[in-house]
């Protein structure tokens, strides 16, 4: 099929969720793509910073291939070794003991609400069911996970939204203090916002909120969907902070492309799932748990954590000496290869304009661009990237 009935079709036969640019995606490898017209774009958006290890890496492809010859899926009734294996590595790099397999980052939000409720709940605390939110954050599309997200724009259409989310302003640890109560079952946080337009903490503010969830009974949530597995240049980026959660969770780039959410806690919370409380057909099943364990194996043996912290400073002085040049650039924010650019104009003509020039980059809360990059990615890219942007503003 020719791009042109590719897309005509789409637009009949695929719900209109999504505004997408008129070019057709047909294969990648690293950090590159190309279109079914043959043109090749640098992918600074890598799926939304899922794949870390860029497209078509052989060591997952071998994995995924190799699991799929042997068994693909006999559901949750029992024992597979992948999932076990997957399971340890996250245990043995984490804070956590144990961990809930799922499909997606919002299933792994839905996991880690259920179980902050299930577990005041099974201790006799029944009233202890709220959860505190913040401003401007994201934790998914279900309706328990939108009803937990600070954004109007993704809640509306959808009431009634979910009873018993609170919400306060992202790094106002005031603002906490004066929310939380005995009736708050726990506090959901990125400790990056992503969606919300690449939002660092500031110094000790995590340590305070984990103090403040402390002093009132609280559990404390990371979301560790879109900072998780490297990042943020640490394997998880509480570990910037210098505090543990009770409960995290994971999606993006633990599968570098095949869909898998995770969530993680430790065991005096986990424990409160007991047979049959939760469950998923899907979720930790052989092929994409073996394929997961490949990609973090990667991550660690080619120490790919250490080229993001290293090239996520070189972007990061790159964009300011952007900024320098450009009075468009607001703000440059960001922390290893998270890392975001707001401009006091909107931000997708410069995404059409990147796009046409061979770069794929994204834009968020209108006038943010976001770059995400594969881990892998070097400075002959970032230069290229910086370049083009330098020259289109
Ligand atoms: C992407 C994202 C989600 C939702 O993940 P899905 O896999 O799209 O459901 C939740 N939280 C954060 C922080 C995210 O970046």
């Amino acid at each position: 099929m020719k791009k042109k009935s590719i897309i005509e079709k789409a637009e009949k036969v695929i719900a209109a969720t999504y505004k997408r640019p008129p070019m057709v995606i047909k294969k990648g490898k690293g950090c590159v793509v190309w279109d079914t017209e043959g043109k090749s774009y640098v992918d600074f958006v890598a799926g939304v910073a899922v794949c870390s290890l860029g497209h078509a890496h052989p060591g997952v492809v071998k994995a995924l291939c190799g699991q799929a010859k042997l068994l693909f899926h006999v559901s949750n009734l029992y024992y597979t070794i992948p999932q076990v294996e997957l399971a340890s590595w996250l245990v043995e790099n984490s804070f956590a003991d144990r961990v809930f397999f799922c499909n997606s980052g919002a299933e792994a939000n839905e996991a880690a609400i259920k179980l902050a409720r299930k577990y005041f709940n099974g201790n006799g605390e029944k009233g202890r069911y709220r959860i505190i939110s913040m401003e401007r954050s994201f934790h998914g599309r279900t309706m328990a996970t939108l009803s937990a997200t600070g954004q109007d724009k993704i809640k509306k259409g959808y009431d009634p939204v979910l009873e018993g989310f609170d919400f306060v302003p992202f790094n106002d640890a005031k603002a906490l203090a004066g929310k939380i109560s005995s009736s708050t079952c726990a506090v959901i946080i990125e400790p990056v916002q992503g969606e919300g337009g690449v939002r660092c903490p500031d110094p000790d503010y995590l340590k305070k909120v984990r103090k403040l969830c402390d002093k009132a009974g609280a559990l404390l949530i990371f979301d560790e969907i879109q900072t998780g597995i490297g990042r943020t240049g640490k394997l998880f980026a509480y570990q910037h902070s210098g505090v543990e959660p009770d409960i995290m969770t994971l999606a993006k780039a633990l599968g570098n492309g095949l869909p898998i959410g995770a969530m993680l806690a430790k065991e005096h919370v986990a424990s409160a799932f007991g047979h049959g409380s939760h469950a998923t057909t899907f979720g930790g099943t052989p092929v994409i748990t073996a394929a997961a364990l490949e990609v973090l194996k990667i991550i660690a043996e080619e120490k790919i954590v250490d080229n993001c912290s290293r090239m996520g400073a070189y972007f990061m002085k790159k964009l300011l000496w952007l900024k320098s040049r450009h009075s468009s650039v607001r703000e440059v924010r960001g922390i290893g290869l998270l890392i975001g650019m707001e401009l006091d104009v909107e931000g997708e003509p410069l995404v059409n304009k990147c796009r046409e020039r061979g770069f794929l980059v994204n834009c968020i809360q209108g006038n943010t661009l976001r770059f995400v990059p594969p881990l892998i990615i070097g400075r002959k890219e970032i230069d290229a990237l910086v370049n083009c942007l330098d020259e289109i503003l």
